[in-house]
């Protein structure tokens, strides 16, 4: 980069960080330290590096000086030739310099991307479910991004701008002034005249650059959103395809405009400096030459204050900003910080224990929950909201108890949006309880380490995620050490080795969403295969609520017979044949158990369970608990009596 070029980008990242001017705290700068220290041998090399660099830039001109001193009083070539040789030392002593310094900066940069990196991902891995939910994963990955080089930039430049630069400008000054202090001064006054019509133009010019950005990321937002296979689906059946265009082209028409007045206003920016760098020369040329001619100045001295002079105006333009970019390199460690110190909501206690041996039991202990407000587990910046929620936490569940002995299967009926979902995510601890107790083998999930409630608890949804990665990489998920026979054997149980065998590369075959598709059905034996392989005690099941057809929905039945054989099951369910054989079937309504049994007493006792049995069941297929809430068509013509899935 040119030094015009260095020197715009620095006063144009100056205003840029006005517009996010902080109180500047303390606390922030005590923590950039504290991740600066394990680098602080590092970091005082590279000042020494700048401090040795800044000395030899002023002896060059110096030097010069010497040179035309000895021709002009007719000394003897000897001495030129010294001098010659000694300037080109010095040319090779800065690029070696140079190169030392780079290297420094880079690696004192890289290292502190790579510290803030790792922390900040391995934060985030630990936040709950509920943060996810909340947060706009492209506001946190460029957190884990931008931020974080935004952050190290800040500090290299800092360091090696204000480090580099002070010394530089006060050397280059005490020279100048020791030559001619007049010169120095009237060259120094043509700074202003610059400087501060710039400055103004750079704070317009951020206006314009940010507005930029944010419309770069709605055209992007936008253009992932429509691209993607199910949004273009959406615009082909229901978009209005010319207004669409008509809106991206108006912005992309306004990026155009900001884009040409920038380069306008840049390089009028390097236009003035030059011609600014060009008038002092002319001063230092002019006023220097009389001065000389007078006798009151050598003629070296007026070649060494020209030369000097061009090395003045960078880091004169670079250090008029040196604060606020101080303070946008904090502004951005801010922001690091900010996701460092959210505090996840189900956290491990330190002395978190394990499960105890063998089969274990379940047991909701007057659960009373209600969903967390935003403000308690996300930050506004990352929702791209200006304030947070503070509504919500709502009570959901009002007091729910039950027991699943060892081995016994429980099911969860009701309409939607009755709490059922909400009751499975509290048994593996996606969110903890507000009062009451879960309790798995008879300890508190909250006292359980989360490796061992991982362990313990499986979870099948009813569309289960697959990463995209290889069929091979998404079973090994649930047990990393898993060897080829036992992924095998659980494809087998899980009804799908003959599929996975047909696939194109086998187990190695990439699934997910831009790989090789999976039936809904398909993903949920999957999702089984993953429970078969990790073994867990006890299985949380969401039952599907999707008409899969006949052969699919026999294969998942018999996988989940397979699933639940001997485990402690908690199961969202939707068919009556789950319903039938479970040991207790608990009928939520309004986040409540309003009643409990087994199937044959739930209908003696005539009750919602029965009315809910009639209603769904009359339909062939129909789903126990649909997901409407909405009796289903009762009494459809060609419904079998049974109403049973052909399992
Ligand atoms: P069901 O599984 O029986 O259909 P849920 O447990 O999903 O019902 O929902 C129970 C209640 O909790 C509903 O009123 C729903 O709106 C609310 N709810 C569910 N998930 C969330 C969430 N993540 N944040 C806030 N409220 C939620």
């Amino acid at each position: 980069m040119s030094m015009e070029t260095t020197a715009w980008t620095q006063l144009y990242s100056v205003t840029h960080a006005q517009r996010e001017r902080r109180p500047l705290a303390r606390a922030t700068l005590r923590r950039v330290a504290a991740f600066a220290r394990p680098h602080r041998r590092r970091i005082a090399r590279f000042v020494l590096v700048g401090v040795a660099t800044a000395l030899l830039a002023v002896a060059t001109p110096v030097l010069a000086g010497r040179v035309v001193d000895a021709i002009v009083s007719g000394g003897d070539a000897d001495t030129v030739v010294r001098l010659a040789v000694l300037i080109a030392l010095i040319a090779l002593a800065e690029a070696a310099l140079g190169l030392l310094g780079r290297w420094l900066s880079a690696t004192l940069g890289e290292g502190l991307i790579l510290d803030l990196r790792t922390a900040v991902f391995d934060h985030v891995q630990r936040m709950p479910v509920a943060f996810f939910t909340r947060t706009r994963t492209g506001a946190l990955v460029s957190r884990l991004n931008n931020d974080v080089i935004g952050a190290q930039r800040a500090f290299s430049n800092t360091l090696s701008g204000v480090v580099g630069n002070v010394v530089t400008l006060l050397l280059t000054l005490a020279v100048m002034l020791t030559l001619s202090w007049q010169i120095t001064l009237l060259a120094l006054v043509l700074l202003p005249v610059f400087v501060v019509p710039a400055r103004r133009t750079g704070r317009r010019m951020a206006r314009l650059q940010s507005e930029a950005a944010d419309l770069n990321a709605a055209m992007g937002t936008r253009m992932t959103e429509r691209f993607s296979a199910p949004g273009a689906t959406l615009v082909k059946l229901f978009g209005r395809p010319d207004e669409e265009s008509a809106e991206f082209a108006a912005r992309a028409r306004r990026v155009r405009d900001i884009g040409v007045r920038t380069a306008m206003a840049q390089s009028a920016f390097i236009t003035a400096l030059t011609l600014v760098s060009a008038l002092a020369l002319a001063l230092v040329y002019g006023l220097g030459g009389w001065f000389a001619l007078r006798g009151g100045l050598e003629a070296g001295a007026v070649v060494s204050l020209a030369l000097l002079l061009t090395r003045l105006y960078a880091p004169l333009t670079s250090l008029a900003g040196a604060r606020v970019e101080v303070m946008s390199a904090l502004v951005s460690f801010e922001r690091v910080f900010e996701v460092l110190d959210l505090r996840p909501l189900v956290a491990e206690r330190p002395d978190a224990r394990d499960v105890p041996e063998g089969p274990v039991a379940v047991e909701f202990d007057g659960v009373r929950f209600g969903y967390p407000s935003a403000d308690k587990v996300s930050l506004a910046s990352l929702e791209e909201v200006a304030a947070l929620d503070t509504r919500g936490g709502a009570e959901v569940l009002h007091g729910v108890s039950f027991r699943a002995g060892p081995g016994q299967t429980v099911a969860l009926v009701g309409s939607s949006g009755a709490g059922k979902s909400t009751v499975a995510h509290l048994l593996p601890r996606l969110y903890d309880v507000d009062e009451g107790a879960v309790r798995v083998g008879g300890v508190d999930v909250r006292d359980l380490s989360a490796a061992a409630l991982r362990r313990t608890v499986g979870m099948v949804t009813q569309d289960g995620h697959l990463f995209h990665d290889s069929v091979r990489a998404n079973l090994l998920l649930a047990r990393p050490e898993a060897t080829e026979d036992e992924l095998w054997d659980a494809l087998r149980r899980a009804r799908l080795e003959d599929l996975v065998r047909a696939l194109p590369d086998g187990l190695d075959t990439v699934v997910g969403e831009r790989g090789y598709r999976l039936s809904g059905g398909e993903r949920q034996r999957m999702t089984i295969a993953r429970l078969l392989l990790a073994r867990q005690r006890v299985v949380v099941l969401d039952e599907a609520t999707a008409h899969l057809d006949n052969t699919s929905e026999a294969a998942v039945q018999e996988a989940l017979a397979e699933a639940l054989e001997g485990r402690t099951a908690l199961v969202i369910a939707h068919r009556l044949s789950t319903v039938r054989s479970a040991d207790l079937i608990l009928v939520v309504e309004a986040g409540r158990v309003v009643e409990r049994g087994t199937h044959e007493e739930l209908l003696a006792a005539d009750g919602r369970y029965a009315q809910l049995h009639r209603t769904r069941l009359a339909g062939a297929g129909e789903p126990f608990a649909g997901p409407d809430g909405e009796a289903g068509p009762a009494g459809a013509a060609g419904s079998t009596a049974a109403g049973e899935p052909a399992a």
